[in-house]
């Protein structure tokens, strides 16, 4: 007899059980080769917003995991921002340099439609703003779009932003003082968001010290802030006082660990440890500050949010600023729980929704 109310790991329920989501849904259209899933974490705080990503993942099995891990960190993200806004994420499986059509994102749109604002997409890895517009086609519930679009535009100047301020309250947390003068500080990756941070650093007065995986970007941006720039895997031995991941996720594991010299980690990269549990600890164990990535990088969230829920430029950098005092303390209280500040920041976000939550159980 086949037991069916058994979860395993690989079963999609028991996946679903294990990252606690409200509901899954698996999008199917036989004439445009459509797969997509759309993963809605939890609504409790607001619409589900998070990205669409489209990938020529391997399997169903990583599809899946993938976007049940990603609107689940978006979940935490707005709620640890204080928004009014739930986790969410969408994946289109196949290879968007063959396979995206005008028919296919619009048939992708009539499914975001059908969730009546639940879910609320925006552009994420692979997607372009052309594809948003033909996304837009079938829904309204579409967020970041140009600001020629009536959207908020371009989110990487408020995500560096954001993240400056988190690195300005880890550094007052590790040396006294958050002025970052004189700080040797290395980046790592100087794309959309690492080029606007640079900009801030070095109006600051540090010394900077930078990588890119393209090296002509890396020498522009060198000749532009007066900053030295290192090898790919050199920017780990960097004698410096902040390191900041601006590139790519799981950057702190166990080989890069060992090398750092920093008392402090700051950058805007997604998922830079990479393992919560192991990592995390690591860190704290070798005295060294990390401000949550999820955290520092959510001015791009509360950028859109201003498209989604109203306001300006002004509302969205004041909200943006607060990142220094969640960051603050997060900092404060992972030191008395004994924890370590991501594991604090996402019980923070935890916190916030139970006691949310709470508030909305009457009418
Ligand atoms: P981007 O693609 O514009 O920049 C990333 C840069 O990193 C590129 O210049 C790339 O060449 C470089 N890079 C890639 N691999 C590298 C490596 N191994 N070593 C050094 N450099 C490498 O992306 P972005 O928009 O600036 O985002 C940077 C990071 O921040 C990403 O992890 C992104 O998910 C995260 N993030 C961005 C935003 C945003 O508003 N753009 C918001 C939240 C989080």
């Amino acid at each position: 007899m086949v037991e069916t109310n058994v979860l395993t790991e690989s079963s999609v329920f028991g996946q679903i059980a294990e990252y606690q989501h409200e509901q899954v849904v698996f999008c199917h259209d036989h004439e445009t080769g459509l797969r997509a899933i759309i993963g809605i974490h939890n609504t409790v705080l607001g619409p589900a917003l998070g990205g669409t990503r489209m990938w020529h993942y391997t399997s169903e099995a990583e599809a899946l995991n993938d976007v049940l891990r990603l609107s689940r960190g978006m979940t935490y993200k707005a709620a640890i921002s204080g928004l009014n806004l739930g986790g969410g994420k969408a994946v289109i499986i196949g290879d968007a340099k063959t396979m995206k059509t005008e028919a296919l994102l619009r048939k992708f749109g009539r499914f975001v439609q059908n969730l009546n604002g639940k879910y609320i997409t925006a552009e994420d890895v692979n997607m372009t703003t052309k594809d948003m517009e033909y996304i837009r086609m079938e829904t309204k519930h579409v967020s970041g779009l140009p600001e020629s679009m009536g959207g908020s535009g371009d989110p990487s100047p408020v995500t560096a932003y954001g993240t400056y301020m988190g690195m300005k309250a880890a550094a007052k947390k590790a040396f006294g003082s958050d002025s970052l003068a004189g700080k040797r500080i290395a980046v790592q990756g100087v794309g959309h968001v690492g080029t606007y941070l640079l900009e801030y650093l070095q109006k600051e007065g540090a010394q900077l010290v930078l990588t890119d995986y393209y090296e002509d970007r890396a020498l522009e941006a060198a000749a532009r802030f007066g900053a030295k720039v290192v090898g790919l895997n050199e920017i780990y031995d960097q004698d410096v006082d902040i390191y900041s991941p601006c590139a790519l996720g799981a950057t702190l594991n166990d080989d890069t660990l060992r090398r750092l010299k920093c008392q402090v980690v700051a950058g805007c990269a997604n998922n830079q440890l990479a393992d919560e549990n192991v990592h995390g600890p690591a860190l704290v164990e070798r005295g060294i500050i990390y401000a949550p990535d999820f955290l520092i990088n959510a001015g791009g969230l509360i950028n859109v949010c201003s498209e989604v829920q109203g306001g300006n430029r002004q509302s969205v950098m004041t909200q943006t600023e607060r990142i220094y005092d969640i960051t603050t303390q997060v900092l404060n209280k992972a030191e008395q729980e004994g924890s370590h500040p991501q594991a604090a920041a996402t019980r923070q976000a935890e916190e916030r929704i139970a006691a949310i939550g709470k508030v909305k159980s009457t009418y």
